[in-house]
């Protein structure tokens, strides 16, 4: 074969900054790129092979070769797959790599950045000039007497062709790299890369690095790479067809960087306990042991394979940060693609291969896609029939799972109505005694026996005109649901509740407060309130109609004095009588005032002030309490302000936490008082 010069037609001053600019991120896909494409072409072989087309040596090992030079800056990707005849260079690299380049910067090069494509497909060969000034590729097609080429090609744009000394089949592609993207030839930084996207590909890859020490050693350091690796990268011996796979410890030679036969491949019928969660520590480098999980394997009406995994979380931090890796036949493409995995299951981790997915379209075209649409909606599907028959059949390790579920659960019933319907059933919370109740049946257990009675009678009745006064009946009085946001800090409440049998759901996480509020939302009758959002009657006295009078009197009184003494002119005081009388002052904050202030101080940030709609709490005073009494009755004498400047912040104590001023404040009094005590 005589040379053969070409041009490419395209215009690389256009080109290259584009490609440059867009692809800036991830400079390392050529790795991806090159080895997908020696797959494909063992892939196609295998495929002529089967059918008889083409015949391959019995001893033939279908491998790919990463070999790295750093002393040079080249790396070389090598196959044993198809092979090229000049003729098919031509066409498949010097017209179809080339205009599937120039078409992909045609349609993208207007697009904003933040609508990036998937994953970068269709660019293919072409993204070896991202790193590469001069790239060759030597080549020996399967086919019958055919003629081994060599075609190089320096910065893209034009190219040569000629014979090749080539005379094993396949392919063998070198990339001479550019300066800035030199580390792409050093051992590690080719490694990690090719970790990132080559893990589970199809076809065993090996490593070489042409400037390691000599021979034995370079096997011995290989092979302790290999062991070290062992734990990342997923065990071997899982192929039961063992070929190519030399997974036992005994077996000499280099070991394959990555994984031919993923977990998720697997019928789930014939994954282990133990496969599952290996697979999990290696692809997550999570040290804890994952909750549950599920194996997704679909066909039909896509095809659709993964395994998510519920992890455990680090209550320490109380962040939930999932991952999800998708794959598309075995090729990594991103971590958490939003447009396609429900937001809400991105808190998961988990592998989803999907070769189905238009992966070489924008984010955007891709949100906006009914077919991706449906494989989300299939995902959501099946995390909510998992998690549902988990309440339904084995409840026990739902309860026991549910703290680190439910942020997770309450997310998805936020973010995704589909989800909420199937699971609304299925939310259950803390209680008081630690026991996991749905809100129904708190709601039963707090109603006292008559009423419960009553609406049993009423719930028989066919009665028209019943049913409708129970309705009327309801309107006007919601079942209220308590609950507690801080154990600790909202003790004295709690105690208050436990003594007179009054239960309350604990709800601490972050998401609970817009969780509520959906259930609100979602379900008028339901009113939920802090436990220290009032005092509710149960825990007051009775107070006679002759006494109701004093007691509004003492309030006045009261008022007048804590508003002076505090210099508080707008704190609001009530006087009550209540059952404890241990208990001297509480501080109550009624529910829509704590939640506008919540809300004021998410927005404070922008510039509001959280206080300025006043602050709305109120200083109940026990006058059953002895204290509260002393007070009273000696509001002259020089101790009174030390009193109830003591009884107003250890009120305030048990509600919220005191600002630094105060507590200094505070604990400078309490050594006062203790100095006074022991005079
Ligand atoms: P794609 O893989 O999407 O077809 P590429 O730009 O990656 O696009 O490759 C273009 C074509 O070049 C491939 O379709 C294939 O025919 C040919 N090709 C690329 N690399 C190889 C290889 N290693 N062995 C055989 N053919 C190859
Ligand atoms: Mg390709």
């Amino acid at each position: 074969m005589s040379q053969e010069h070409g041009s490419l037609s395209i215009n690389s001053e256009n080109i290259f900054p584009i490609i440059k600019k867009w692809l800036y991120s991830d400079h390392d896909i050529f790795f991806r790129e090159l080895v997908s494409n020696g797959c494909d072409a063992i892939t196609k072989l295998k495929k002529l092979e089967l059918i008889g087309e083409a015949v391959i040596p019995a001893d033939n090992e279908y491998r790919i070769t990463v070999r790295v030079n750093p002393e040079e800056k080249t790396i070389t990707f090598i196959d044993n797959g198809i092979g090229m005849t000049s003729d098919e260079v031509k066409e498949y690299i010097n017209q179809i790599a080339f205009s599937g380049a120039q078409d992909f910067m045609n349609k993208y090069k207007d697009k904003a950045s933040e609508d990036q494509i998937i994953g970068h497909f269709g660019l293919g060969f072409y993204s070896a000039f991202m790193v590469a000034h001069k790239v060759t590729i030597d080549t020996l097609s399967y086919k019958d007497g055919a003629a081994a080429v060599h075609w190089e090609s320096e910065e893209g744009t034009e190219f040569t062709m000629e014979e090749s000394d080539r005379t094993e089949r396949g392919t063998e592609i070198t990339l001479y790299l550019n300066e800035d993207s030199y580390e792409f030839a050093n051992e590690y930084r080719a490694k990690e890369v090719l970790d990132k996207y080559c893990s589970f590909m199809p076809v065993p890859i090996y490593f070489i690095n042409e400037n390691a020490p000599e021979e034995e050693e370079a096997e011995e350091a290989a092979e302790e790479a290999a062991e070290e690796k062992a734990e990342d990268v997923v065990d071997a011996e899982v192929d039961e067809e063992g070929k190519a796979v030399p997974a036992e410890k005994e077996k000499k030679g280099p070991k394959p960087l990555n994984e031919t036969m993923p977990l998720w491949l697997k019928h789930p019928n014939e994954c282990t306990e133990e496969e599952y969660k290996d697979f999990y520590r290696k692809v997550f480098h999570d040290y804890k042991e994952p909750l549950f999980w599920i194996h997704l394997n679909m066909d039909y009406p896509f095809n659709l394979k993964g395994i998510l995994y519920f992890p455990k979380l680090n209550t320490e931090y109380d962040s939930i940060e999932g991952t999800i890796k998708l794959y598309s036949n075995q090729v990594f493409i991103a971590d958490n693609i939003k447009e396609v995995i429900p937001e809400f299951l991105l808190l998961l981790k988990g592998v989803i291969d999907c070769p189905d997915l238009p992966l070489n379209v924008s984010r955007s075209a891709l949100q906006n896609d009914g077919f991706v649409k449906k494989i989300s909606d299939y995902i959501t599907k099946k995390v909510a029939d998992k998690l549902s028959g988990m309440y339904k059949v084995d409840r026990e390790n739902y309860e026991k799972y549910w703290d680190d579920i439910s942020p997770f659960i309450k997310f998805g019933c936020l973010k995704d109505e589909k989800f909420r319907d199937k699971m609304k059933d299925f939310i259950i919370f803390k209680n008081l005694e630690g026991k996991y109740v749905t809100l129904p049946e708190y709601i039963k257990a707090a109603k006292p026996e008559e009423t419960k009675e009553e609406e049993a009678k009423t719930e028989e009745s066919a009665d028209a005109a019943e049913e409708e006064k129970k309705d009327d009946k309801k309107e006007e009085k919601p079942d209220i649901v308590y609950y507690v946001t801080d154990e600790q800090q909202q003790s004295q409440y709690i105690n208050l509740f436990k003594s007179e049998g009054i239960d309350a759901l604990i709800l601490t996480h972050n998401i609970d407060q817009p969780f509520i509020t959906q259930l609100e939302q979602n379900n008028q009758k339901v009113r939920f309130q802090r436990i220290d959002a009032d005092i509710t009657d149960t825990f007051k006295e009775e107070v006679k109609e002759d006494e109701a009078e004093a007691l509004k009197q003492e309030t006045e009184e009261l008022t007048e004095l804590f508003r002076k003494v505090l210099n508080k002119d707008k704190l609001e005081v009530k006087v009550e009588k209540l059952k404890n009388e241990k208990v001297s002052a509480m501080m109550t904050l009624s529910e829509e005032s704590r939640r506008m202030q919540d809300m004021m101080r998410m927005y404070n940030m922008y510039g509001m002030d959280p206080g300025m709609f006043g602050t709305n709490e109120t200083l109940v005073l026990n006058a059953n309490n002895n204290l509260v009494q002393y007070i009273r009755a000696n509001k002259d004498s020089d101790q009174v302000g030390l009193f109830c400047e003591q009884l107003y912040d250890l009120a305030l104590i048990s509600h919220k936490p005191l600002d630094p001023e105060a507590m200094t404040r505070f604990v400078e009094r309490s050594n006062e008082i203790l100095t006074m005590l022991a005079k």
